[in-house]
């Protein structure tokens, strides 16, 4: 069986960057009816919050990315220690007293030693537990190069050099991210490590510690880094890439997913995809070895595509989410947001462009801006116009669309104008807006009594 994980540290809110490793770790697992495991990497004590906790299963379960099995490394410490402590037996670990600044003074005191800026290996072999403080630290041999099979980036190399006898088990007895990752990786099973690019040298030391347990070696994926369009990394962007500022923005959760898998997987030259057929269609072999480029617009762009999509179930759902998460108490009825979402989906990005989209149906009069200059689109013959609007109102509300139009047109018709005259300052009087969807299906919407009382409202 496929077995995958997602291992956020909770030190932080999850940003696009952890989601799109979430994704793909995510389809994988489904794609092959394997297992998708949460792990929770609270090893460092001083920096992770339950907040953050709390944030990253919120936003995953908001995401739908549902896990199947849910672990704190906070609570498997004694686990760790016990590894550890096997190392230590085995002369492939040792105990270590030295303090960062002896260890920084031996260097500057002897600039030309051959570990350069790390540990000279002081304490190599110290088997017995000391009295003091103390870390434990992995002895990583001698080697010139420790290689590894990746899946994207083929074979990797990293010199020793790079590396040095790290540690393990910190001061305080919490495990450093690299052990207890290995111990949790091979007790869980993990099969597939989907993660960044980032994690390249960490992989290195990761295989010394599986060698020396003798570990099977998961597949190894590293996923291209996202970089800004100036080619900075995403992580250093101005404003937020947290999931909750998108949530807040009123994306959706398909939007989001279907952006993402395409930074760094790409399936011929197609944009858009249902997850369903992410599922099915996602595969390791073919994410790119190329950076991927963050693009807000066409982030927006696969997020419309998504909303036209949605059912009204599911519009609801997102938009009481959305509202929620803004603190935005909603008048219109669901009814009625059902409504004008059938005749707002293919006109807005977001479900925040629908909610102020929509705010002119709320009150029963609207204030037209000075900026439009209204009184200049209208003289005596619009007036008229706007009087058989009023009168043919039932008709217009009871007909099809497209009759419904039909009848709109014909009024200035009557009186020798275009609809060109007609509808712009009908527009304004209905909506205080340049643009807005079809007048039919403004009127609609606003409903006889608003529809009527704006522009008599307006033609006194
Ligand atoms: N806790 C690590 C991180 O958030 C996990 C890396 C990994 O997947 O091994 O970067």
């Amino acid at each position: 069986m496929v077995i995958l994980r997602f291992a956020p540290s909770p030190t932080g809110y999850l940003h696009l960057g952890n989601v799109r490793t979430a994704v793909f770790n995510y389809l994988y697992s489904r794609k092959n009816n394997g297992k998708f495991i949460l792990r929770i990497e609270d090893t460092d004590l001083q920096r992770s919050e339950k907040r953050f906790v709390e944030g990253i299963k919120k936003d995953l379960e908001w995401l739908g990315l549902k896990w199947d099995e849910i672990y704190f490394q906070s609570e498997r410490f004694d686990i760790y220690k016990e590894y550890a402590q096997k190392l230590i037996e085995m002369g492939k670990a040792y105990y270590c007293t030295c303090t960062r600044e002896e260890i920084y003074q031996r260097q500057k005191d002897n600039p030309n030693a051959k570990f350069g800026i790390k540990y000279d290996r002081k304490c190599r072999g110290r088997k017995e537990k000391p009295q003091t403080d103390y870390v434990i630290r992995f002895d990583i041999g001698e080697f010139d190069y420790i290689e590894f099979e990746d899946t994207v980036k083929g074979k990797v190399k990293v010199p020793f050099t790079d590396l040095d006898d790290f540690v393990i088990i910190k001061g305080d007895g919490s495990p450093t991210y690299n052990f207890a990752v290995v111990i949790d990786d091979h007790l869980m099973n993990i099969t597939h490590v989907i993660r960044g690019e980032d994690h390249i040298t960490n992989t290195a030391k990761q295989i010394l510690i599986y060698n020396s347990l003798g570990f099977q070696i998961p597949k190894f994926v590293h996923l291209p880094l996202i970089l800004n369009k100036d080619k900075s990394p995403l992580s250093k962007r101005e404003g937020s890439t947290n999931i909750e500022y998108y949530r807040k923005e009123g994306f959706i959760p398909e939007g989001i997913i279907n952006y993402l898998a395409r930074l760094g997987w790409s399936y011929g030259d197609r944009e858009i995809f249902t997850v369903q057929e992410l599922i099915e269609l996602f595969d390791i072999k073919d994410l790119n070895k190329s950076n991927a480029v963050f693009d807000d617009q066409k982030m927006l762009w696969v997020n419309s595509e998504h909303i036209r999509m949605l059912t009204p179930d599911k519009f609801l759902k997102y938009y009481k989410i959305f509202l929620l998460e803004n603190n935005l108490e909603e008048e219109l009825t669901e009814e009625f947001l059902i409504k004008a979402f059938e005749v707002y989906k293919t006109r807005v990005n977001t479900l925040k462009e629908f909610y102020n989209e929509t705010r002119i149906y709320v009150p029963k009069e609207i204030e037209i801006d000075k900026e439009f200059n209204i009184e200049n689109l209208i003289d005596e013959t619009i007036k008229k116009c706007f009087k058989d609007l009023i009168n043919s109102i039932d008709e217009i509300l009871l007909k099809p669309d497209e009759e419904g139009e039909t009848i709109i047109r014909s009024i200035p018709e009557k009186y020798g104008i275009k609809l060109k005259q007609f509808g712009p300052p009908l527009r304004i009087v209905l909506t205080n807006r340049k643009v807005s969807p079809g007048l039919v299906h403004v009127i609609k919407l606003l409903g006889k009594e608003k529809t009527v009382s704006r522009i008599k409202n307006f033609i006194q």
